[in-house]
């Protein structure tokens, strides 16, 4: 049975797409069985598994209005090695397109129970929001990865994705638990970026990850040759990271 993640974090450009396209090739890397869910209608977790997102022919919004299953809209990246349920432009209009639908928040959890059997882990990249799109990726989610830069403001952004996972915890999604928290583009020459990670860990102890993963120019550069940087360039410093991370969930998930 597939364990399920959301990568969240409602400010964009933290590093969420790289972090969720990356550890899905890295745990494809150590024998895993993944899907990856793009929630993002930037279609960028898409385009960055080698899947063309102009051309899916179905995509996670059919599976979202239930006119299609997962198993049908599914594309499986081989040069990445693992599935992928993608998404594009249209995604945007499903917000409007599920305000009047009834279990308008578990119609993801619900297709991929059908799917769960094929998978070790499903890893979802959510838009950089609050949104109905997140609200479907938190219901289906065991629980959250949070990546997040170690910057001053760092920790203020987290208060309101923590109040939103507390709200959902309540009302929508028992299971849901933040899983971790991961210090991405991580600079060890800034000394701010040290004592904000020193705060983190303070703060928030075992649910600080391990793996940190750097600022690293093969992982920025990686999606514009359509692949994770963990396929592009295996043997860079952040691709490195991301392989010792995957590792890390799997030990992880393995303790009771
Ligand atoms: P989000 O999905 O949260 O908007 P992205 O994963 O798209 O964030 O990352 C934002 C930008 O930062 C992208 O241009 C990406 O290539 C770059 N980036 C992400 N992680 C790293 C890293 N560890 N080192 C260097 N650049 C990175
Ligand atoms: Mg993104």
């Amino acid at each position: 049975m597939a364990r399920i993640f959301c990568i969240a974090n409602q400010k964009g450009g933290v590093g969420k797409t790289t972090t969720t396209v990356n550890l899905a090739a890295g745990l494809a890397k150590v024998g895993q069985r993944v899907l990856m869910v793009d929630l993002d209608p930037q279609g960028n977790a898409t385009m960055g598994s080698g899947v063309d997102k102009r051309q899916l022919e179905l995509s996670v919004y059919d599976v979202l209005l239930e006119t299609a299953t997962i198993a049908q809209a599914r594309v499986t990246s081989e040069k990445c090695g693992y599935d992928v349920l993608g998404a594009n432009r249209e995604l945007a209009g499903a917000e409007v397109e599920l305000v009047d639908v009834e279990r308008r928040e578990k119609r993801l959890k619900e297709a991929l129970v059908r799917v769960a059997d094929d998978y070790d882990f499903v890893l979802i990249d959510c838009p950089p929001s609050l949104s109905m799109l997140t609200l479907n990726g938190l219901c289906s989610a065991h629980g959250v990865i949070v990546p997040m830069q170690c910057e001053y403001f760092a920790l203020e952004g987290l208060t309101d994705l923590v109040n939103t996972i507390k709200q959902v915890h309540a009302n929508l999604n028992k299971d849901l638990a933040i899983i971790g928290l991961l210090r991405v583009m991580f600079d060890p020459r800034i000394t701010l970026q040290q004592q904000v990670s020193e705060q983190l860990k303070s703060h928030f102890g075992e649910k600080v990850f391990n793996t940190v993963i750097p600022r690293n120019v093969r992982l920025a550069e990686a999606p514009s040759y359509g692949l994770p940087g963990v396929v592009f360039d295996p043997a860079a410093k952040g691709s490195q990271a991301f392989v010792e991370f995957a590792q890390e969930m799997v030990e992880r998930l393995g303790k009771p």
